[in-house]
């Protein structure tokens, strides 16, 4: 009971990072509706049974502890709410810092015995979308309710037999019928805080960290989210025997229209993750920026190997050539980073996709890998509907015109047919968090001594379902180190995650009376 508040984090991080750990550089798996988050939320239960809270379980067995504020029967209560699954070979960060922050800001009350309204701390299951290809299922499910095409999301388990969200959810124990109903009363609640580690830069180069290993000395910078950017997703698809050179073009134009509405002073960015089939070998994900890329090509030159270099490293990426038995390949290193969560810009993105495409661009026709149909995926986010919008529609007309020029530059009529793009498309709304919620954690870091900025979250979070639910939704965001999240690099300062302890706190005993 006497540790102190970064000793009792630390203890957290350990024993949290006993559950799912894969050993060696493996990470973190936790996967939704496995054996490693239910062991997790046992032993969430078990801490917050500790501190006095009740904890229950709703039918689709997310967990919500409740412990009555000082003053009785007073205000609605405030929600803190997280998750604590991972994706595979994930962090022990992501997620555990919101269960850390909203536990231990509870317990920092207690020990006090400073005021504090009536709190239900929420765990939300599934929130990462490895399993079921959807994201914040847990908090879908407490706040919207889910519809049946999501219930039939399904995944492969280790001998191959499918398993669907709903035959997940009763093996856990949870209640079918009661899915298609939200679980909660939004109306039920004054607030909805959820903290996070950033998943970009921003704060890390604010506090001048900078990637180091985490220098103590360097005081906190907290970050207080003003709307989450959801993403707008499409899938295109090029075919014909100049494939190859309009997807280039498409993935150069997807940069292009990002950063032309940043010109116009509007919040947007934009990222071609994934490319099938992988004729290049490293963009998988469609919410990552590519870190390498790999491009099978027939012959290469000195001449052309400086020239691609040159242009990989007005990119900030390297270029090297290997020789795979008759093969050679082309491989361009970036960084992998977040989409959502990283600028635009040169100086922030080293992605190796446009870096290729640049140097695909440039090579003679006979030198390029064949490939009769492409698909790739974009992913657009923004703060406004507006930004978004004008960059979906800027993508369309710069598509269009891409593939005018690709048609026009090819020698022969008939080898030159190229089928219009295709597209599907998984749209989120933009999110926006309440202004005054942001004032409360922005006074609250004042009066402890934390400076803090306001800042987008460009990934999703299970905050955004409260929001659009309609709670007075508010996040905090804490830096992270290279901006890393899903991966077992990902690391926070305690010192950091101390200070968000001591805001969310602060905030909360703001919120104590009626
Ligand atoms: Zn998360």
């Amino acid at each position: 009971m006497t540790d102190s508040l970064d000793i009792r984090i630390e203890k957290h991080l350990s024993q949290i990072g006993s559950i799912g750990a894969m050993g060696g550089t493996q990470g973190w798996t936790r996967l939704a509706f496995s054996a490693e988050e239910e062991a997790v939320h046992s032993y969430a239960a078990r801490c917050l049974q500790e501190l006095g809270f009740t904890v229950s379980f709703d039918a689709f067995r997310n967990l919500f502890a409740r412990l009555p504020g000082a003053l009785p029967g007073a205000a609605l209560p405030v929600m803190l709410g997280t998750h604590l699954d991972t994706v595979k070979n994930g962090g022990n960060y992501d997620g555990v810092v919101g269960f850390i922050v909203a536990v231990e800001a509870v317990s920092e009350l207690l020990r006090s015995g400073r005021p504090r309204p009536n709190i239900v701390i929420a765990i939300f299951r599934a929130e990462e979308s490895t399993r079921f290809k959807k994201a914040c299922l847990g908090s879908r499910a407490a706040f919207l309710g889910l519809d049946q095409d999501t219930l039939e999301l399904s995944y492969e388990d280790d001998s191959q037999i499918s398993v669907t969200l709903s035959e997940a959810v009763a093996a856990a124990g949870g209640t079918l019928p009661e899915l298609d109903r939200p679980s909660l009363d939004p109306a039920a609640y004054r607030a909805y805080f959820e903290t996070h580690i950033e998943q970009a830069r921003t704060l890390e180069q604010r506090i001048g960290l900078n990637g180091s290993s985490g220098d103590a000395t360097l005081s906190p910078i907290l970050g207080i989210v003003t709307s989450i950017r959801a993403p707008h997703r499409c899938e295109w698809e090029t075919s014909g025997p100049k494939s190859i050179k309009l997807f280039s073009r498409c993935v150069i134009a997807v940069e292009n229209a990002a950063i032309l509405a940043n010109r116009f002073q509007l919040d947007a960015v934009a990222t071609v993750g994934r490319v099938e089939p992988n004729f290049v070998v490293g963009a998988d994900k469609i919410n990552a920026i590519p870190g390498r890329i790999e491009i099978p090509l027939s012959y290469m030159t000195e001449e052309l190997f400086a020239r691609g270099r040159r242009v990989a490293g007005e990119r900030r990426c390297t270029v090297e050539v290997s020789e795979e038995g008759s093969g050679r390949r082309l491989c361009v290193k970036g960084v992998t980073d977040h989409s959502g969560g990283t600028p635009m810009g040169i100086e922030h993105r080293q992605d190796a996709l446009v870096a290729a495409c640049e140097i695909l661009l440039q090579l003679p026709d006979g030198m390029l890998p064949r490939c009769e149909r492409i698909v790739f995926a974009t992913d657009v986010r923004s703060n406004s509907v507006r930004a978004r919008d004008f960059v979906g529609d800027l993508l369309e007309k710069s598509f269009e015109a891409v593939e005018r020029l690709t048609l026009s530059d090819s020698p022969g009529a008939g080898e030159s047919r190229i089928e219009k793009i295709r597209r599907t498309e998984r749209s989120e709304p933009v999110t926006s968090l309440a202004p005054e919620l942001q004032a409360k954690l922005a006074e609250a870091a004042e009066k402890e001594g934390f400076a803090s900025t306001r800042l987008p979250s460009g990934a999703g979070h299970d905050a955004m379902m409260a929001a659009i639910a309609g709670i007075r939704t508010a996040m905090l965001f804490i830096a992270s180190r290279n901006g890393l999240s899903h991966t077992p690099e990902e690391w926070s300062r305690t010192t950091d995650i101390a200070a968000a302890v001591k805001v969310q706190a602060r905030a909360l005993e703001t919120l104590a009376g009626l």
